[in-house]
């Protein structure tokens, strides 16, 4: 008896319809002689109307009550659904993180797990029970419900078919599997069969949000085979494995954008040693990441320093920056909002010259201006204005032939 987790996103769960939907796909799998754990996202826009509800209480909600209240989307569709089982004659139990225990670390708003108790779950899987697990949540040695970062419940349900060494992890979802780029901007988007770990660590860490990264991360920690489908049709979807020799042959395998992006420039900034230490250091005390960075060269012993961070904790920057610039004696900070990273991701880049060039070659024939640049072995990624996201994503499509296989 194999056991399956399918985790169900916010779109497949977004009314009673659609929640019957799930039940029925859930009852095949379980009928086709499968255990079956099921992990639930909160219906479509509920995430976002609880942190709304937040915001508007407070401009800085206190953080344990904050992931009490946004955790809840999950908790009203796990037992919808176990309603549904139950109503259909199957036996089905709903749990939130903390009767799991799926234990994560204290770092409220984008939690990390760190383990799992899968005795409940194992005793109510022997008993033929479906177990119905609260995705995006957990619960830290405290005793204060976590939250794992926005689209977090990917990283529930594989962490939990890790945990349970279950032979698969379906993700289902609002499209058909992963595509060369996000199907939603470009209409040449083709479905992939399959993608290694690593190319698709890197298209969910650049902006892919189909899967949550650390999903991916721990998918290729425990070796967990990942299938992202379709809740609303049986298309075979995407899988994601180990690399093998037929991937390496597709120099660019996909492109993404990353909208939520921001840049910050330090501007002339004595250039001596322990000063990007002075900048840094803050902002990762506060858990803030730092994406790309650059130097420019010292002019008279002055420099500029730019990075990027994530759009959300732009106010955060701010309050961090100001005072060290201040220190520093740099002469001001800019800030741009406007910007958008681009990235093109191949594990056959590691084997191919001349990527980097037809990027930028793509790119400067629609005169759209390069701000940033940063690599990785099978990455590489531009930051640009935001307006040009589409027509730049659609042109790289095109210069790198993605749109025909192989
Ligand atoms: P869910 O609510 O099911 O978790 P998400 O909205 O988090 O769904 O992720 C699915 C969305 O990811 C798709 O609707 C699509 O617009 C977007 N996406 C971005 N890049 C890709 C890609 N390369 N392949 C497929 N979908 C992508
Ligand atoms: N409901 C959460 C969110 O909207 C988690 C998820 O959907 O994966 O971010
Ligand atoms: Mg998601």
């Amino acid at each position: 008896m194999a056991l399956v987790v399918q985790k169900y996103g916010g779109t497949s769960v977004a009314n009673i319809e659609k929640i019957e939907n799930v039940a029925k796909r859930v009852i095949n799998t379980k009928e086709a002689g499968n255990k079956v754990v099921v992990v639930m996202s909160a219906m479509a826009g509920e995430t976002d109307r609880l942190i709304n509800l937040a915001l508007r209480t407070s401009e800085k909600p206190n953080e344990r009550e904050y992931d009490a209240l946004i955790s809840t989307g999950e908790q009203i569709t796990v037992s919808l659904l176990a309603i549904t089982l139950d109503k259909m004659g199957y036996k089905a139990k709903s749990f939130l993180g903390y009767q799991v225990k799926i234990v994560t670390d204290q770092n409220h708003k984008e939690a990390r797990i760190l383990n799992i108790d899968t005795e409940t779950i194992t005793d109510e899987l022997k008993r033929g029970t479906i177990v119905i697990v609260a995705g995006f949540q957990g619960v830290d040695i405290k005793n204060n419900i976590t939250t794992l970062g926005r689209g977090g419940s990917d990283t529930s349900a594989v962490a939990l078919a890790a945990a349970l060494q279950a032979e698969v992890c379906e993700i289902y979802t609002d499209v058909d599997g992963i595509y060369t780029t996000d199907p939603s901007i470009c209409p040449k988007a083709r479905k992939l069969n399959k993608i290694s770990y690593d190319e698709m660590l890197e298209m969910a860490s650049a902006g892919a949000k189909v899967l949550h990264p650390r999903s991916v991360e721990l998918a290729k920690k425990s070796s967990v085979p990942v299938h992202v489908r379709s809740s609303f049709n049986d298309d075979g979807g995407t899988l994601v494995t180990k690399e093998d020799k037929e991937m390496e042959k597709v120099v660019v395998s996909g492109i993404t954008y990353d909208r939520d992006q921001a840049k910050v420039t330090v501007v002339h900034v004595p250039d001596r040693p322990g000063i990007a230490a002075s900048l840094f250091t803050p902002l990762s005390d506060q858990n803030i990441i730092v994406d790309m960075i650059i130097q420019n060269a010292s002019i008279e012993g002055y420099t500029d320093l730019t990075f990027t961070v994530s759009r959300k904790d732009i106010d955060e920057v701010k309050k961090i920056v100001e005072t060290v610039a201040r220190d520093v004696g740099a002469e001001t900070v800019e800030y741009d909002e406007n910007i958008s990273k681009l990235s093109i991701v191949g594990v056959g880049m590691r084997s191919y010259a001349g990527v980097a060039s037809k990027m930028f070659t793509a790119l400067a024939n629609e005169r759209i201006n390069i701000m940033m640049i940063s690599t990785s072995e099978i990455k590489i990624s531009c930051v640009i204005e935001a307006k040009y996201t589409e027509l730049a994503v659609t042109i790289l499509h095109d210069a790198f032939g993605l749109e025909k296989e192989g």
